[in-house]
């Protein structure tokens, strides 16, 4: 502790993620580059040090694959927890620790041993053609990492018990490593990539965890260093001076009352309709990614869920989910809304959102890949799993089933003949669902913009993601921070695609939302108001200024 005491005062700019500030301890979760970074520098020279630092790390990774389970156990059941054992046993695998330590004995670092144990294994297990065995290659992989991270000797986030709250630093976050924080461990997140559209960025707005992405590499050094985050300006101060805290902590106590005050006066318009002063009705809908999050949203006064992020569901796991387990997570979120409208959007794998139980293969472009329903359509029967468990859950509550990634009609009807068929199955089953359940589709294309017209005969309803119409049409990666600023000057275009869309659905008598980041950006809500938008969908702590905002709209 006090090596980081006497490190110096670092000031750092990122782009602010939620308006709020934090202050706290930093804590590293390293990434793959960066362990693998270190392997250069371990000296081999003495293979029986070489070789007490590797069982330490083992050692240490058995202790993390432990904590694991309990939490999985916890979390998402028994049969997804199973995994971590599986890792568990690997990681004491007698076969697999001889080989590491005869390669130690040939004078290879612990790094390089074990990534040439963890090799060999692989080959043998892919030699043996059994489906069970080859699946264990990717849990070799993965405890593999869990070793060299630990070799680092860089505190991971391990999310144990004794793990005090804190500011999360990572390169980058991935969608299911984020699923799997403890929210409640977290005081907020620093990333050194990111952007303001990334999943990890929509995460933490939809927590309300002030978070920093893009922020550039910090030294590890300051693992554990306290550090003052201000997501309003966008900035991180690490190793403060008492001057400076003692000022950041009046301004946050300022900004609390003045949040409680604001808060009670927007409290009072929770419950009355989002109505322009001209009259235009605004449906405010909360997007979501599971059950847990419905509460926040009906009592930030959402009126029903525009987007349930389905994929969510899927990123928190070691395996595909089964139809019951679907079917269990979209029913308690019927429930729970109570009669309110709630739109699933079917699986949006791919691109930023990998899971590598799917095994999807690796591209040169993935956002412009085999991602969402694309991998549904080539995959019918875990698309009929998906359709099934919606249909099942919509006998308990307003579901609506919603498609992300469109660019044709054909996929429409293809999917449509897919719930058709789920509806005759259910029905001969006697498993009950609501036939009438409303189908739509997210644009989220040009493609899909430019052909609304046709689209709109297809369809119940539409809703707009913003995040990849922006990324699409302007050209520019959503994850990349650099073009965060062009991004955020060049909306016209998205604008008129919306616009289009917004004409051509209303002539056909149809109805539109916007669920991306765009729909809480109050400088463009009385452009959404005047193109007749009949939904907005945020993130749940966006909901009561967007209200506020549309009661100001002409
Ligand atoms: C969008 O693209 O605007 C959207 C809502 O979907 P996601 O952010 O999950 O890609
Ligand atoms: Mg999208």
């Amino acid at each position: 502790m006090d090596a980081q005491i006497a490190l110096p005062r670092l000031l750092l700019q990122g782009i602010g993620i939620s308006k709020s500030k934090t202050a706290g301890p930093l804590r590293f979760f390293l990434p793959k580059e960066q362990a693998q970074g270190q392997k250069r520098v371990a000296s081999a020279s003495d293979p029986s040090s070489e070789w007490k630092r590797l069982q330490a790390a083992l050692e240490e990774a058995q202790r993390r694959s432990d904590a694991l389970l309990l939490q999985a156990r916890e979390r998402v059941g028994e049969q997804e927890a199973e995994i971590f054992r599986i890792h568990g046993m690997l990681l004491s695998d007698e076969d697999l620790l001889d080989a590491m330590r005869r390669e130690i004995e040939r004078g290879l670092a612990a790094e390089e041993a074990l990534q040439s144990a963890i090799r060999d294994f692989s080959i043998l297990l892919r030699q043996l053609e059994d489906p069970y065995l080859s699946a264990r290659v990717a849990d070799l992989e993965d405890i593999a990492e869990q070793v060299r991270s630990a070799l680092c000797g860089t505190a991971e986030y391990t999310l144990s018990a004794d793990t005090p709250p804190c500011i999360l630093v990572a390169d980058d976050l991935s969608p299911s490593q984020t699923v799997l924080l403890d929210r409640s461990k977290l005081l907020g997140f620093v990333t050194f990539r990111g952007s303001a559209n990334s999943h990890t960025a929509i995460l933490a707005r939809a927590m309300g965890i002030p978070a920093l992405v893009g922020i550039g590499r910090i030294d590890p050094r300051y693992d554990g260093a306290f550090a003052l985050l201000n997501a309003a300006t966008g900035s991180l101060s690490i190793c403060p001076a008492e001057e400076e805290k003692h000022i950041f902590f009046k301004a946050q106590e300022q900004e609390r009352q003045i949040t409680r005050d604001t808060g009670d006066s927007l409290r009072r318009l929770l419950h009355q309709p989002a109505l322009t002063a001209s009259g235009h009705r605004i449906l405010l809908y909360a997007n979501i990614g599971d059950a847990s999050e419905v509460d926040a949203a009906l009592s930030e006064g959402a009126e029903g869920i525009g987007l349930l992020r389905s994929e969510f569901l899927y990123l928190g796991l070691q395996g595909y989910p089964s139809e019951e387990t679907l079917f269990q997570a979209y029913a308690e979120v019927a429930t729970r809304m109570q009669g309110k409208r709630t739109v699933i959007r079917t699986l949006d794998v791919g691109a930023d959102k990998q899971i590598p139980y799917f095994g999807l293969p690796r591209e040169e472009n993935p956002a412009l890949g085999f991602r969402a329903i694309r991998v549904c359509l080539a995959r019918p029967a875990l698309f009929k799993t998906q359709l099934r468990a919606i249909l099942r859950a919509s006998a308990g509550g307003r579901l609506a089933v919603m498609l992300p990634f469109v660019i044709s009609p054909e996929e429409v009807a293809q999917s449509r003949q897919l719930l058709e068929e789920c509806k005759r199955e259910l029905e001969a089953e006697g498993k009950p669902f609501d036939g009438g359940i409303e189908f739509g589709i997210m644009i989220e294309t040009p493609a899909a913009a430019i052909l609304s017209r046709e689209l709109a005969g297809t369809v119940d309803f539409f809703s707009i993601g913003t995040n990849d119409l922006l990324q699409y049409t302007l050209a520019a990666d959503r994850q990349n921070p650099l073009l965060a600023e062009l991004c955020d000057r060049n909306t016209e275009p998205i604008l008129r695609l919306i616009e289009m869309s917004a004409k051509a659905i209303h002539e056909a008598g149809g109805w539109i939302g916007i669920c991306g980041e765009m729909a809480a950006d109050l400088r463009l809500t009385q452009r959404f108001a005047d193109l007749g938008i009949d939904e907005l969908s945020a993130s749940p702590p966006a909901l009561l200024a967007l209200r506020a905002k549309i009661a100001e709209c002409r």
